[in-house]
């Protein structure tokens, strides 16, 4: 483990606030946190969390490197973050294996979080010479009117424990090239990949350019109801992207409005895959089971509810459940486990309450349903529930490997049974028929921000907007023409003649 952090310049104790390369801030007046392996619940190292005074430098120093980097051309930008990619790349098994050892999931999926941080900087870089601005014709003669995108300002980045580097990613390599800077405040659970993060950008911005640019990239570690808080009600942060819970996140986005500010919100999911009668059942359980299981069921895209055909649920049951016998769970740094532990022991408990709540409400555990402590203190087994209709607690999302099958009889009754929860992130249909996969596409059908045809509702690609509707928060992060948010919108009119016409007509002279 101490070869693992030396590699990613960690230390027994690390400084939990930076404003780039040189910009480590240490404040004698900042509590401690330690940051445990959820696997064995031993410690791994510690971090010094940012204080108010540490908050105020970070945020003064972003502040002030915006007014400059606001200047550098778009493609030069590009150039910065094309380097991040690249060092990203070369450090890809050591920060994925930090993932892993901080976090909880699977060495292959933590490898997997590090490669999304590097397609979104290639992405990224092409972005940076398409920030393209529409011209169109004006009813005035001589005169031009077009939009052009300007840098927003200092973006806040607030992001969950279960991808504790690439949502990072996701915001910061799109908002670098559109000219902003950014402060980054992580999950208490995940501190030090975002202290190893922070070494990787000081010393990419080091080599960038003499002197370093520093508060580009800025970080501040410490808890929500204090750093979070100051971030949301900051209104030198023009926009502040949200990621975590749909409780926080609503408390995030009134924050954000009352000061007539931004929000990009990444809240909750509850997805389901619809299996119809014709399915393709091989394809069904493999994305069912990576869905459900992957990261423990601690995905915001994490496969929650299966709404199955009455004529194939038997079938479908009966290999799931075959197929959860085969999950390995255990060390997720060991080769052949596919399931790690889940964070802490609060989402232990949170888990086997809602399994009470779940057979009180008719439930009946097919497979799992205990927790492990022969393997460690944040172990459980992955579950599936058989549920007579989707009852309330079908209808909240319990961040734990919980998998609920339920039976429909006609398409309409499925769709509406998979609408008829709060969130609208991820879904899925597996069908083999083409007017049964476009109905669900249509605007009749699934009501998420993301929705699939044969393949399962997570691990999603970077070249989508990705983010979802109701609860989740209507915000779209990554790919497409996501960009915009980053940016301020400009429309320009140009008068090249030498008269003054006035639009619409108008007559304005005595
Ligand atoms: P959480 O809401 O507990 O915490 C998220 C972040 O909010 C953390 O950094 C936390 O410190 C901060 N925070 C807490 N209180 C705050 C406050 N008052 N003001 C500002 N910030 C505050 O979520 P979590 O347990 O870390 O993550 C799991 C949740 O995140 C799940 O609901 C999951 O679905 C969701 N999630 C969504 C997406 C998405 O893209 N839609 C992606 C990942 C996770």
């Amino acid at each position: 483990m101490k070869s693992l952090l030396e590699k990613l310049s960690l230390t027994d104790v690390n400084p939990g606030a930076c404003t780039g390369p040189d910009g480590w801030i240490t404040d004698p007046a900042g509590a401690k946190l330690v940051s445990r392996n959820p696997a064995t619940g031993q410690p791994i190292a510690a971090v010094i969390q940012a204080t108010p005074a540490a908050y105020e430098r970070v945020v003064q120093r972003a502040v002030e490197r915006f007014q400059t980097w606001r200047t550098v051309p778009a493609p030069k930008r590009g150039q910065l973050v094309r380097d991040l990619g690249q060092a990203l790349r070369e450090l890809k098994e050591p920060l994925g294996e930090l993932v892993t050892l901080e976090m909880g999931k699977i060495k292959v999926e933590g490898w997997g979080e590090v490669q999304e941080m590097v397609d979104i900087c290639d992405f990224a870089v092409g972005l940076s010479r398409q920030l393209y601005g529409v011209t169109t014709h004006s009813e005035r003669p001589a005169h031009r009117m077009y939009e052009q995108w300007h840098p927003l300002g200092v973006i806040g980045i607030i992001t969950a424990f279960n991808f504790p580097t690439a949502v990072w990613s996701w915001n910061a390599a799109i908002a670098a090239v559109c000219g902003d800077t950014m402060v980054w405040k992580p999950s208490e659970r995940a501190p030090l990949c975002a202290v190893a993060v922070q070494h990787i950008t000081n010393r990419v911005c080091a080599e960038f350019q003499p002197g370093g640019l520093d508060g580009l990239f800025n970080l501040v570690i410490g808890p929500g109801a204090t750093v979070g808080e100051r971030m949301i009600n900051d209104p030198r942060l023009p926009l502040v992207s949200f990621t975590g819970s749909v409780s926080v996140g609503r408390r995030a986005a009134e924050a954000v409005a009352r000061r007539l500010g931004r929000a990009i919100l990444e809240l909750g999911g509850n997805n389901a895959i619809l299996v119809t009668e014709d399915a393709n059942l091989d394809l069904a359980v493999r994305a069912i089971v990576f869905g459900a299981v992957g990261t423990a069921g601690q995905r915001c895209t994490t496969t929650r509810r299966i709404i199955v055909h009455r004529s194939v649920a038997a079938d479908l049951t009966a290999r799931l459940v075959r197929a959860y016998r085969q999950v390995r769970i255990g060390d997720p740094m060991r080769d052949g486990v596919l399931m790690g532990p889940l964070v802490s022991e609060e989402a232990v408990a949170r888990m086997l309450a809602a399994l009470e709540t779940i057979r009180a409400e008719g439930g009946e555990v097919l497979i799992g349903g205990r927790r492990l402590p022969e393997l460690g203190p944040c172990f459980v087994e992955p579950t599936i529930v058989r549920m007579p209709r989707q009852t309330p607690i079908v209808c909240e999302e319990t961040f734990a490997p919980i998998l609920y099958l339920i039976e429909y009889e006609t398409l309409d009754q499925a769709i509406a049974m998979h609408s008829a929860v709060p969130q609208g992130l991820s879904s899925a249909i597996f069908t083999t028929r083409l007017d049964t996969a476009e109905r669900f596409l249509s605007a009749t059908g699934s009501d998420c921000g993301m929705a699939n045809v044969n393949v399962g509702t997570s691990g999603a690609e970077i070249g989508l907007g990705f983010g979802g509707e109701k609860d989740t928060g209507g915000g779209r992060e990554s790919g497409s023409d996501v960009w915009k948010a980053y940016m301020r919108r400009q429309s320009n009119v140009v008068n090249w003649s030498p008269d003054l016409p006035l639009a619409q007509g108008i007559e304005f002279s005595g």
